[in-house]
């Protein structure tokens, strides 16, 4: 998906914020930031939207869902945080490769 903005941050193509980085997934800074903390967690692997994960995505996903408080910690969202999955065009997604919006206001 050689198109795929996300897909060129994960090959460091495009530079970002990066914040956590592991095998499957990259933590980074949103470039438009609609909190003190925006944060996008992806998979390395690219699929378009949660409505295309397959079987084989489950236990990347769990993963992915269990590190984000860990991350939001991390980034200093110590009293909560929020996340958000936009999926497909009536979803709001723009950027079609699975993402987690982390976002907070530092405590
Ligand atoms: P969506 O609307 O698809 O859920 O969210 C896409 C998000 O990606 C937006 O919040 C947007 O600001 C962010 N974004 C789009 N292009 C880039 C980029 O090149 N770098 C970074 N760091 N964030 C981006
Ligand atoms: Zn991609």
């Amino acid at each position: 998906m050689t198109d795929c903005i996300f897909c060129k941050i994960v090959d460091k193509q495009i530079p970002a914020g990066v914040v956590y980085e592991d095998d499957e997934m990259l933590c980074f800074k949103d470039i438009h930031p609609s909190a003190p903390v925006h944060l996008l967690l992806i998979p390395k692997v690219h699929f378009d939207s949660l409505a295309h994960a397959r079987p084989e995505h489950e236990a990347l996903l769990g993963k992915m869902m269990m590190k984000v408080p860990e991350i939001a910690a991390e980034a200093g969202l110590t009293n909560g945080f929020k996340t958000l999955i936009n999926t497909g065009k009536g979803g709001g997604q723009e950027v079609f490769h699975l993402h987690v919006h982390i976002m907070g206001r530092p405590v």
